[in-house]
């Protein structure tokens, strides 16, 4: 990756452009069957982004008919796990090699900083399929204990179609997640991604069939969530559905799921993550991991830690050091700019949608203690300022409802068995921390979270070595790690007699 990334290298590379939005399917770009496409508003500047193919039920079919076909084969998954697992390592490296153009088309399409697409979201999408590639050779099957007269292998195969349904948060990283595992495991996938955030999808799936991945093995179909998602997950002809997004819709595919073919369904869905600091903590550490904790990517982080659960004596000075750190460190500017920490939200409607809870949240008396408002806006795009609400209870509105936006609840307590109450007085349980030097209570309190990743004395920290999801309304299955890689199999036994 190259180094000279100026304002003005970005700039010159968005000019140079040429921005590919038609569907991928059976290893080359298609236009719909309808011939329809729908534009993208650019949320850095509102101007238009990429054209991209209104898919709906008959691209699918084609899509899923190249699947299933590419399975049926054995193409792939019938394929030397050495030569699979090369062709995994190339398509990584060829997404590194690509770095700063699939950067930008991410920035393009959903606004945030292109230096954080390039550092965090490339970097961790490569990994992510080069940690599935290089665990191709070397996952074994079993031979059950049978005695002497018999044997009985036990295979793990793979399930055959996936259908992946992405959110528009972190695009790259979270097609990562469903692809390598899924991929690896030997299966065939569709992917559908969120409407806002379909360019890098396509190029990501353009790069794996340059690497070697054959035709049929990954097809990407863009379009809205009804007409595109909708008959993805009502298929007959596909396996599972592998979604992440809202709890809302992940309601509506597990009655897909129900309602066709009863395929099987991971959900990672959203979150009211809570950041508990106890009156001994280091207050530094825990105010900076409280602001990129909930700021980082404007907000719109499944996980972020929206929550903050102070003890009372120490909130004022908690709140001063986020508000310092948040100066200091996380500048909001235009996401071209190579110093932009956060940038815009995804669209306009979103930004409305964020800034009237807050008002909502105010009129039912949230106290705002700085930021969350519009700004930027001389620049077309779509900005809200990071900002924290004080006193707040654990009823109101900003502390229970997902906002994906850079707002952040804090809501004092007393106790530690207050803390945990509060703490885990939501539907969701997907993530949380815990801040405090007494490490009895910060085990205690760690396991009574009803969440699916806990931190202590820090928040964030993430490898491809650790899963990933939640709890309660934040969905089950996991994403990330070796284990990933069993929702994509399913178990098979042969049996032998010996004479
Ligand atoms: P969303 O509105 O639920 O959309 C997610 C995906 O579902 C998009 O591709 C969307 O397509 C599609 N979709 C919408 N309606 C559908 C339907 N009726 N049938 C099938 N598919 C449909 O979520 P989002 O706004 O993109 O993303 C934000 C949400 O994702 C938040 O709740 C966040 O917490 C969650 N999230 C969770 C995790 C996690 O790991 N737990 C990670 C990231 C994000 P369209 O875009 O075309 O509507």
């Amino acid at each position: 990756m190259t180094t000279h990334l100026s304002r003005d290298h970005w700039e010159k590379l968005l000019a140079g452009l040429t921005l590919e939005g038609r569907h991928f399917i059976d290893g080359e770009f298609q236009p719909s069957v309808s011939g329809e496409t729908f534009t993208r508003i650019r949320p850095m500047d509102g101007r238009p982004g990429g054209t991209l193919s209104r898919g709906n039920a008959a691209d699918v079919d084609a899509a899923v008919a190249s699947a299933r076909a590419a399975f049926a084969s054995g193409v792939w998954r019938h394929k030397e796990p050495g030569e699979k697992k090369k062709i995994m390592l190339t398509w990584a490296e060829l997404i590194r090699a690509h770095g700063e153009e699939l950067a930008m088309l991410e920035t393009i399409d959903v606004g945030k900083p292109v230096m954080a697409s390039l550092h965090v979201d490339v970097r961790l999408c490569a990994d992510g399929i080069q940690y599935y590639g290089e665990m191709i050779d070397k996952m074994y099957d079993e031979i059950a204990p049978t005695g002497p007269k018999a044997r009985a292998l036990v295979r793990k195969v793979p399930l055959g179609v996936i259908g992946a349904i992405t959110p528009w948060n972190y695009p790259m990283i979270i097609d990562a997640w469903k692809l390598g595992p899924a991929i690896a495991a030997g299966n065939s996938v569709v992917l559908k991604p969120a409407e806002q955030s379909s360019l890098s999808a396509l190029r990501l799936a353009a790069l794996g069939h340059e690497a070697g991945l054959p035709a049929g093995v990954l097809n990407v179909v863009t379009g809205y969530g009804e007409e595109t998602g909708k008959p993805l997950a009502l298929h007959m002809d596909v396996d599972m559905i592998a979604f992440t997004g809202s709890t809302e819709v992940g309601k509506l595919i597990m009655g897909y799921a129900a309602q066709s073919n009863v395929k099987r369904v991971a959900l990672e869905l959203g979150g009211k993550s809570p950041l508990v600091v106890f009156a001994d903590a280091d207050l530094d550490a825990a105010a900076s991991a409280a602001a990129w904790g909930c700021f980082y990517n404007s907000g719109e982080t499944c996980h972020a830690s929206t929550r903050l659960l102070v003890q009372r004596s120490v909130q004022d000075e908690l709140i001063a050091r986020i508000r310092d750190v948040t100066e200091r460190e996380i500048a909001l500017r235009h996401p071209l700019d190579p110093s932009a920490q956060i940038g815009a939200l995804i669209e306009e409607a979103h930004m409305e949608k964020v800034l009237s809870m807050i008002a909502a949240g105010e009129r039912e008396g949230a106290r705002r203690a700085f930021g969350a408002e519009r700004v930027l806006s001389e620049t077309g795009g779509y900005y809200v300022s990071p900002g924290v609400f004080v006193d707040m209870t654990n009823d109101m509105n900003l502390a229970r409802q997902e906002i994906f936006g850079p707002v952040l609840a804090a809501i004092p307590f007393d106790t530690e068995e207050e803390a945990l109450a509060i703490a885990n007085d939501t539907i969701y349980g997907l993530a949380g921390a815990v801040f405090t030097r007494d490490m009895d209570r910060a085990h205690r309190f760690s396991e009574g979270l009803h969440a699916g990743t806990v931190w202590i004395n820090t928040y964030d920290m993430s490898t491809f070595a650790t899963p990933f999801g939640g709890f309660k309304q934040s969905g089950f299955g996991r994403d990330r790690s070796v284990h990933a890689i069993d929702k994509y199999c399913d178990y098979k036994t042969i049996w032998q007699q010996f004479g």
